[in-house]
Formats: C-alpha cells, structure tokens, sequence
C-alpha cells in the first residue's frame, strides 16, 4: 500500500484569487491553479498584512485578484520585490533574457548575474540606485520578467525565465 503523504495535494480547496476548483497538501501550499496560475499557501492574507507579499507568488493577494479581474498576468512590483526580499533574502527576475539575483548580506544586497556583481548598503540605496546597464532598475521594471523568490536549480535552470 501507498503511504499516505502529507505533501501531496490531497484536498479540494478554492482557488483564493479566481475561486476555480484547486487542490492543496495538507499544509495548505495549492497546486498552481488551472484556471489563473495563481499558488496558495495557507496564510496569504496574514502575509500581506505583515510583509505586503504572498508565497510563493510574491504579488500580495489583494493586488493579485485585480490583475486577474483585469486580465492581467500576476507581477510583483518594485516594491512587492523588495519586501520579498525583506521576507526571504534571496530574489530573482530577468530582464532582456538575463537572470539576476538579490541577495541580502552582511554588509547590504548584492545584484548580480552571470557578468558581475553590485553592492548596495541597504534597502533605500538599492531601491534608489540599483541599475542595470546605467537605468535604475525602478524605472525598468516594465521590462522585468518573473520577479520571484529565489528557487533551487542546477547551473541552467535560470536560462530562461519560467513561465507566469
Ligand atoms: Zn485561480
């Protein structure tokens, strides 16, 4: 017989954003939706309360019904990003087919990919000057794909960026 396991997505819920049939683990983390993308875990409105996020989507939850009421693909912004970063210290996104990844350490946050790295002191600086390619990144964020938190992956897998 099977073992029963606790993570596997055993239990019919609602989709929190589109409110289409889902299914969850018994901890609450859903399946990705079929109907809107969106993934769940059990306390998304606590953390958009006290972080502005959710997990694993990054786009607080609030936000996130809007985009999908509008039509629109689920994306963090600026801001959202960096309260992600606050929450869980290590972030990605891509930009022009590029992975970068934001990291807090010790001395402040890191941006860097596969060319380089730049330093930052802390949140205010990296919120005013991180750049890429002498554009600051706040006013490039148009162009920025899948903001997201940091997954593991082997030397390739953030080639491209995944799919929203
Ligand atoms: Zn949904």
């Amino acid at each position: 017989m099977e073992k029963y396991n606790p993570m596997k997505y055993n239990n019919p819920i609602k989709c929190e954003v589109c409110g289409s049939l889902n299914f969850a683990d018994d901890y609450g983390n859903s399946d990705k939706c079929s109907n809107c993308g969106w993934m769940a875990c059990s306390h998304n409105e606590q953390m958009e309360e006290w972080h502005g996020i959710s997990y694993p989507m990054l786009v607080p939850l609030s936000r996130a019904r809007q985009q999908y009421l509008a039509g629109q693909k689920f994306k963090a912004t600026f801001d959202d990003f960096i309260n992600g970063l606050k929450f869980y210290a290590e972030m990605l996104f891509w930009h022009k087919g590029l992975w970068y990844s934001v990291c807090l350490v010790e001395d402040g946050i890191t941006l860097e990919n596969k060319f380089g790295k730049k330093n930052y002191k802390d949140y205010d600086d990296f919120r005013n000057n991180a750049e890429i390619d002498g554009i600051l990144l706040s006013g490039l964020w148009d162009e920025v794909k899948h903001p997201s938190f940091m997954f593991c992956g082997d030397d390739n897998a953030f080639d491209f960026p995944p799919e929203d």
